[in-house]
């Protein structure tokens, strides 16, 4: 039972003063369904304006944000019928600047700017038409709005519809429901780190004195960067201490079924394929239960070892279950493993979000009846009604958008089921246990053979046009391309545009022969796009990132990129991933808008040299590092919303080392420490763990 001392931080944020059931909806969409008290607290600006800036109109920086004190000099309405913006000339005694508002309410300009008034004015300093103006000030303020405005303004990320001042407010009111939590860090640690409190952390992040405050590095970012690392280690290190106290099943296979699968492969399993799967088999014969992470790069063959493991519980008369991070995964792996999962005699069966209820029960009946052998899915899997026979293995496709949470679930689905946990995105050694806590690896380092190199090139996007003729002329003679549009950051509403736009264009140049895929479209839609594009009906297939993950089309042998510059190399490379799949030769073009920032190059420049994706990995974190000096910080760590590994890595294994020490000390959680530490595990939603904690 979650402690009521955190009642309030788990109150919708419907709940909170001045949130309206039309703002509660734009949350939703911001902070997730059912956004609580405590997910806007962990909403943390991702930067900070400062008003503090206050210099002479002659002095101010153009195209930054100032605040003016000045003059009301002139006003300028526009004329008759004009649609034209309304002017305010303000002035100081260095200079003069117009305020412009456009489809402006002419009562409220003229009351809050009255002909001689002196105001403040805060908001972007533009040069146009040779004039300084600032368009729409953030901010006019008399004497008394100046002694109320906040010195530094901190800035969140927002969603349409949303305001700053919406999320300000928001904010604010859920900052006055924090309760007085008894301190869960040690009083050494905190004042050897000069750490501070965690209601005092998040108050520094809301209220930013100085730009600084707010920045990755702070102590205040630190100390709640450390509190979710410390969630997330502390549950990695129970559910680990869960898994080897449970004992598991043995499951011994018999070898027909694996052994008529793979039979019918046109081709061997590479060595590490077959290393891979005598790990696993090791494990599955065991009667304990097996945690082992699958590492392999992308093309590495890690499905087939999937399905392999799979067939081995079947022969023991259990069943398997195979669960995929989104919908095209889910039916992309279904479709490829049918044909041979059939031959071989194994049933197996699809569940998704999707399906139609009838569908749906009948899945299940046959599932709980034991007709279905292995289960393919996404999150679907997890849901209550879902009852296995008896399931011995489960197997978790590109984990690290899985959390503990649902590792547990899965795991429930069953008496002491394996897991093996599948990941494209190589980690690199000195990260994989802190990470994903302490589990067995195997790792597919050999790729299948035949396959030839990629070749990579940077091309600047003004020659665009030379590579759309080269695609023209790629599939007349037969090529499938992936054209994948630019990432712009953390608004799903203009990644589609643009591609929505390469879309329109491409259409126009190459006939009906292009598709499109992205992330906002229906889930049948996005099915469609994708077949048509595996069965060659299109040949261009333009994307969002939605193809980042695992798409296997072996045909399609070049990948363009548009706006390479913006993307991470951890993604590039799994872009690249999608070609070079089949023994064709392929391709692949980063388009960059020059010029080119320092990381921006150094990434380019390792794509071009290597496709070993380990050490892609390896400088990934070394630049994500550097990348962080030099102000260009990629987006944060997928499963934490306030650690960034790329700043907060080093304080991955210190968490991991006080999590290992709070438990062998208090395996329960019951000192008054251990109490606190549980209110920690349930504010970052790691509690799932609390279940696990036996008396005594
Ligand atoms: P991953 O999931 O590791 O990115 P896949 O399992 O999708 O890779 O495999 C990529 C492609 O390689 C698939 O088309 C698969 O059929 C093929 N493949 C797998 N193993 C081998 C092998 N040993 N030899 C040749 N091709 C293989
Ligand atoms: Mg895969």
């Amino acid at each position: 039972m979650r402690p009521a001392i955190l009642n309030p931080l788990f109150a919708d944020v419907a709940t909170l003063p001045g949130v309206g059931p039309k703002t509660a909806q734009h949350f939703a969409r911001l902070l997730g369904d059912q956004a609580r008290v405590s997910d806007l607290l962990f909403h943390l600006p991702n930067s900070a304006i400062d008003r503090r800036n206050r210099p002479k109109i002659r002095d101010a920086q153009r195209d930054s944000i100032v605040t003016l004190e000045v003059t009301v000099a002139e006003h300028r309405p526009p004329g008759g019928r004009s649609k034209g913006p309304y002017r305010v000339l303000v002035e100081d005694e260095t200079g003069d600047v117009l305020l412009v508002f456009f489809l402006a309410n002419q009562g409220w300009i003229e009351k809050s700017l009255p002909l001689g008034a002196r105001r403040w004015v805060s908001g972007k300093l533009e040069l146009w038409d040779g004039h300084l103006q600032m368009v729409h000030p953030d901010r006019v303020l008399d004497e008394q709005g100046l002694a109320r405005l906040p010195p530094v303004e901190p800035v969140y990320g927002l969603t349409e519809g949303l305001y700053q001042r919406n999320v300000q407010k928001a904010a604010e009111a859920a900052l006055a429901r924090l309760p007085a939590l008894p301190e869960w860090l040690d009083p050494a640690f905190m004042a050897a780190r000069k750490l501070p409190g965690f209601a005092a952390a998040l108050h520094a992040q809301h209220h930013p004195q100085t730009p600084q405050d707010i920045e990755p590095t702070s102590l205040a970012r630190v100390r709640l960067a450390y509190d979710e690392l410390l969630a997330n280690q502390l549950a990695l290190v129970m559910v680990r201490a869960d898994m080897r106290d449970a004992r598991g099943r043995a499951s011994i296979g018999t070898g027909e079924i694996s052994g008529r699968i793979e039979a019918g492969l046109p081709f061997r399993l590479t060595g590490s394929q077959t290393q891979a799967l005598a790990e696993i088999r090791e494990d599955i014969r065991k009667p304990i239960r097996m945690l082992r992470l699958l590492q392999g790069d992308v093309g590495s063959g890690k499905t087939l070892v999937a399905l392999l493991s799979l067939a081995t519980v079947v022969e023991a008369g259990r069943q398997g279950a195979l669960m995929a991070p989104t919908e095209i995964l889910a039916r992309q792996h279904y479709e490829r493993m049918k044909p041979l999962a059939e031959q071989a005699g194994l049933r197996i069966g699809l569940l998704t979000g999707r399906d139609r209820a009838s569908q749906r029960n009948q899945t299940l009946a046959a599932l709980a009846a034991g007709d279905i052998d292995i289960l393919i899915g996404t999150h679907a899997l997890f849901q209550e009604k879902v009852a296995f026979r008896d399931l011995a293995l489960a197997v978790v496709d590109e984990q690290h958008r899985f959390g503990v949470h649902q590792r547990l679930a899965l795991g429930e689905k069953g008496e002491a089921v394996d897991i093996l946990v599948m990941t494209a995105t190589p980690i690199p050694r000195t990260l994989v246990l802190t990470y994903f806590g302490d589990m067995d690896v195997s790792t597919l380092r050999e790729k299948p053979a035949g396959r030839q190199p990629i070749d990579t090139r940077a091309v600047p996007s003004e020659r665009i046009d030379e590579i759309v003729a080269g695609v023209g002329r790629a599939i007349k003679s037969g090529a499938r391309v992936y054209w994948v549009c630019p990432l712009v950051e953390e608004n799903e509403e203009l990644d589609l545009s643009a591609a929505q736009e390469r879309f329109e264009q491409l259409t126009q140049v190459f006939g009906p022969v292009v598709g499109l895929v992205h992330g906002q479209m229906k889930g049948t839609d996005k099915d469609t796009a994708m077949e048509k594009f595996q069965r060659g009906e299109t040949t261009v297939l333009v994307a969002t990132t939605v193809i980042e993950v695992g798409v296997d089309v072996p045909e399609a042998t070049i990948m363009i990129i548009e706006h390479a510059e913006r993307f991470g190399l951890a993604q590039l490379h799994q872009l690249r991933g999608r070609v070079g799949r089949g023994s064709g030769k392929s391709s692949c073009v980063l388009l960059y808008k020059a010029p080119l920032g320092e990381v921006a190059q150094a990434r380019i420049s390792i794509m071009r040299e290597t496709e070993d994706g380990f050490r892609i990995a390896e400088e990934d974190l070394r630049l994500r590092g550097e990348g962080e000096v030099l102000g260009t910080r990629q987006s944060g760590t997928p499963g934490f919303r306030l650690a960034d590994l790329s700043v907060h890595a080093g304080l991955l294994a210190v968490a991991r080392d006080d999590a290992q020490l709070i438990l062998s000390r208090d395996p329960a959680l019951e000192s008054e420490r251990g109490q606190a530490l549980r209110n920690l595990l349930y504010l970052f939603g790691r509690d799932a763990a609390v279940k696990l904690l036996r008396a005594g």
